[in-house]
């Protein structure tokens, strides 16, 4: 008999070679049918609904990805791909996903004949080092003459950003808050300074901005409807303290033998939490947050003197309004004095919708502000909060790297024609595998017009002549159902979404296409396959292949 050799534990999974290769391939072009149909203005939204029932509707590649929870590996790839450009540049996350489906749509044929997957890498690298070059040179610097050019270039890149979503009908309402909010951060631009609320109700159009911190109106008890509601120039004092007295029961076991002895007991709790209340007033304080609660004595000594207090209010909230305001979060209330309060021009509250929000208004220190979502369905306001939140990172990019190119599939296609002809210039594979790329990159036109109900062939040929003819901005006019001049149409897209799009989608070919074996452990806990894998067979009841 042959010795066995045990290499792997049992029930390990393996598969190798060119078939496997094929079918991480046709993985990754399942993933990208799920999120085709949602890309571009007249793309569709998807409905997920999660393991524990929750529905999401949206139509952002990220988050349909990240919702979609895949396990097969060489997929996961694109799932990490959409993230990576949702965390570095915010949109673009569909078209990213789907480049790179297409990229190895376009290089399948090749792999199953038998080209080596190296020689296929490097053609992807050679063709992706000639598109980067060619942005470069053709994408459009905007100077900054004025605030108001800079201005409306802003809100047309908001506007391109949300022309895909939900809430494009409110384009231009939203893309002047969005490029308002953004201009008000400092230098930075930090994203964690622009807050999102949302409440229910209302129409989209009754979202407002609020430069400065806002936040719902915090649990509060009796004697709260006393306090004043609104100061200038008042002094925040910033807490992480309890200010309430505790149930018995929550305290360690007291024994006591006489009520003398449990009054003592009593009036030492009752102290304390004075004497904690005393030095916050003593600071000269006019409005109390805590993150911890406030319980209703301390809610009425507050309201007695004139003192405005909330409590339980969220970390990041408090965190929000120190950075803006000043001042610290303090833990005991031993060392308040004035020197650790904040500062704002104006606190009110005020009701929004069926809510009541605390507004601070006129903030020092950080420049921040805070939008108010109106609206009906809650996942509709949660899908309006996505894609604002693709908008002001579009602005924010653009804001930083002032250079912008035509979207709509005007510079795919014009990447398009400069691979094409380039690979007429080289023979042997490499020209067919640059050809293939090239292909590949007209699926965003080709997928623009498939979600619109256009032609997409007819199209793509006219697209492809204007191209040829010089007409590099050409790309698909949602509108008309033609092709149009988008650089004059204003679909402006910043060029570092282009630039990262193509990279990552390039990153990610290459990456699946490297790996020619998958070795999957079996999972702990769980019985070895018995008989259930394609390699499987009898290897679970422990029999020797
Ligand atoms: P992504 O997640 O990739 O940003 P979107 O659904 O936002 O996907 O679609 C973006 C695509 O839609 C881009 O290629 C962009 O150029 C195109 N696009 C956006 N607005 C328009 C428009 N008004 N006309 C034509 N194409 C547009
Ligand atoms: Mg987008």
């Amino acid at each position: 008999m042959q010795p066995q050799i045990v290499l792997l534990k049992e029930g390990t999974d393996t598969s190798q070679g060119k078939p496997q290769l094929v079918s991480n391939i046709n993985a990754c072009q399942s993933i990208v049918d799920a999120v085709r149909t949602t890309l571009g203005p007249r793309g569709m939204d998807k409905l997920i609904v999660d393991s524990q029932g929750k529905a999401t509707i949206s139509n952002d590649g990220a988050t349909i990805m990240k919702l979609l929870e895949i396990i097969h590996p060489a997929a996961k790839t694109l799932v990490d791909i959409a993230k990576s450009q949702d965390a570095e540049v915010g949109d673009g996350t569909t078209s990213v996903v789907l480049l790179a489906g297409e990229f190895l749509k376009q290089v399948k044929p090749f792999v199953e004949e038998g080209v080596h997957p190296r020689v296929i890498i490097k053609a992807i690298r050679k063709a992706l080092q000639l598109c980067m070059e060619k942005i470069s040179e053709i994408s459009v610097q905007i100077v900054k003459q004025s605030k108001e050019e800079q201005r409306s270039l802003l809100e047309k890149c908001a506007a391109t950003a949300m022309s895909s979503k939900l809430i494009h009908q409110q384009k231009d309402f939203f893309s002047k808050i969005v490029v308002d909010a953004v201009l008000s951060l400092d230098e930075l631009l930090p994203l964690n300074m622009i807050g999102i609320k949302k409440v229910t109700g209302g129409s989209l159009e009754e979202s407002q901005l609020i430069s400065g911190v806002a936040f719902k109106k915090t649990f509060s008890y009796a004697g709260f409807e006393m306090a004043p509601k609104s100061y200038d120039k008042c002094k925040i004092a910033l807490l992480n303290i309890e200010l309430e007295l505790k149930a018995e029961r929550d305290n360690a076991e007291i024994r006591v033998d006489n009520v003398k002895e449990y009054q003592k007991v009593v009036d030492a709790e009752w102290q304390i939490l004075y004497n904690k209340l005393a030095k916050i007033h003593e600071s000269g304080a006019n409005v109390v947050l805590s993150k911890l609660p406030i319980g209703d004595v301390a809610t009425q000594y507050f309201a007695d003197r004139d003192i405005f207090c909330a409590g339980r209010v969220p970390e990041e909230d408090l965190k929000r309004t120190m950075k803006a305001c000043g001042g610290a979060v303090m833990t005991t209330a031993n060392d308040i004095n004035a020197k650790v309060l904040g500062l704002c021009e104006h606190f009110e509250e005020r009701q929004v919708g069926g809510e009541r929000f605390n507004l601070f208004q006129g903030c020092p220190n950080a420049k921040t502000s805070t939008l108010i979502l109106r609206g009906g369905a809650e996942q509709f306001l949660e899908e309006t909060e996505r894609s604002l939140h693709d908008a002001i990172m579009i602005v924010r990019r653009t804001i930083k790297h002032d250079s912008v190119v035509a979207g709509g599939g005007a510079i795919e296609m014009e990447l398009s024609k400069l691979l094409r002809d380039y690979s007429r210039t080289i023979a042997g594979k490499e020209q067919l595998l640059i050809a293939a790329i090239a292909k590949g990159l007209e699926v965003i036109p080709r997928q623009l017009c498939d979600n619109a109900g256009f032609d997409a062939t007819n199209i793509l040929n006219k697209l492809r002549q204007k191209h040829a003819q010089g007409g590099q901005w050409f790309g698909v006019d949602i509108t008309k159902e033609d092709i149009s001049d988008n650089f004059e149409q204003c679909v402006w897209e910043p060029s570092i979404i282009k630039i990262n799009a193509l990279t990552a989608a390039a990153e990610a070919a290459c990456m699946v296409l490297s790996v020619d074996e998958t070795i999957k452990s079996p999972k702990a806990g769980e019985p070895p396959m018995a008989g259930g894998g394609p390699m499987g067979m009898g290897r679970g009841m422990g029999r020797p292949m």
